[in-house]
């Protein structure tokens, strides 16, 4: 990842080895609808997910700004890989969480000897608790668009993109990008990475069209897309996901999501929760990739968006982690 420090703030001080993950063909994906489509597949960074990418620039720029420690809301997987970056930085941190975010991942936060604290409610309580802590004891605040740099360090899976579908001499943007939204940095950071590459003159292709996925049963920004608002409301109903990463009811910057979606020329979209488990299985049986519940979801986003013809290819679809990390909701 390290590799585009000239378009990251850096220097890389704190690593805990951010390999360049796999760009897999989904083989039979593509024969099925005659479109040439790949999977990035970031479930093998550290902690297991495309949250390391976020971890590492923010945890370099925290210790070099001399943060005394640090406070930060998750739904699950975040709080685990800047648990793990932080102990790496030696820095101490408190993760707040909701008390329904995956056992898993309040393991791997108490294995990485963060503090843990676990709200009632959703993870906009755990993000009130974490403003909280950080006004009482100067904490340095890292929720999710609170701090600059995770989205930095999420623009470095599209890079790696760009750069594998082009060849020596440049760049090739994909016509399409299928990606999970949550909270939406990995959106925005999509969005942000093409833009750069254009500019400088990196990269081939047009600008690619960016199609954002959630669950129904948490879908904020789908429902303000498609009552055509700018503002997005937050969830009211239970958002209950087996793709933890996806419930996020009220994402603190969904507008911004919601323009940068709009302004590529794709847009968001549902798919049944009843269906992502299913998809899960699909995913890995047909290509052999074990996703975890938030990229299948994609995957099951890109297979009605293939329906429907509304793929541009190149196809990228992002799975953000690995289905190991999920094995408590495929038992059942
Ligand atoms: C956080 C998370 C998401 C959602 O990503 P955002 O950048 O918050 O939209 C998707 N998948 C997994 C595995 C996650 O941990």
């Amino acid at each position: 990842m390290w590799r585009f420090e000239e378009l990251l703030p850096g220097p890389p001080n704190v690593s805990l080895g951010e390999v360049e993950t796999p760009l897999l063909p989904l083989l039979r994906f593509s024969e099925r609808w005659g479109i040439e489509a790949h999977l990035k597949d970031d479930g093998m960074l550290p902690g297991g997910t495309f949250k390391a990418r976020g971890a590492a620039i923010g945890l370099n720029r925290a210790v070099e700004l001399g943060a005394p420690s640090i406070v930060m809301p998750s739904a699950g997987n975040a709080g685990g890989a800047w648990a793990l970056y932080a102990a790496r930085a030696g820095l101490p941190i408190t993760v707040t969480m909701a008390k329904s975010a995956p056992e898993m991942n309040q393991l791997e936060v108490e294995a990485a000897g963060a503090e843990l604290i676990l709200v009632d409610g959703s993870i906009a309580d755990a993000g009130r608790e974490a403003k909280r802590i950080s006004e009482a004891t100067g904490a340095f605040l890292a929720s999710t668009f609170n701090e600059p740099y995770r989205v930095e360090g999420k623009k470095t899976a599209w890079l790696e993109i760009f750069d594998r579908l082009g060849d020596e001499t440049s760049m090739r943007l994909p016509g399409s990008i299928v990606l999970p939204v949550g909270g939406g940095v990995a959106a925005v950071a999509a969005a942000k990475a093409a833009r750069e590459v254009i500019e400088l003159g990196w990269a081939v292709g047009a600008p690619p069209l960016i199609f954002g996925v959630q669950s129904d049963r948490c879908a904020p920004i789908v429902r303000a897309y498609e009552q055509g608002l700018t503002e997005v409301h937050a969830w009211d109903e239970d958002p209950e996901t087996v793709a933890a990463g996806l419930r996020v009811p009220a994402p603190s910057e969904g507008d911004l999501v919601l323009e940068e979606v709009r302004a590529s020329g794709g847009r968001m979209l549902a798919v049944p929760e009843d269906e992502i488990v299913g998809a899960v299985r699909a995913l890995a049986s047909s290509e052999g990739i074990f996703a975890c519940p938030e990229g299948a979801a994609t995957f099951l986003g890109a297979e009605y968006l293939a329906r429907e013809a509304a793929l541009v290819e190149p196809v990228v679809v992002y799975n953000t982690g690995a289905g190991s990390k999920y094995a408590a909701f495929l038992s059942h």
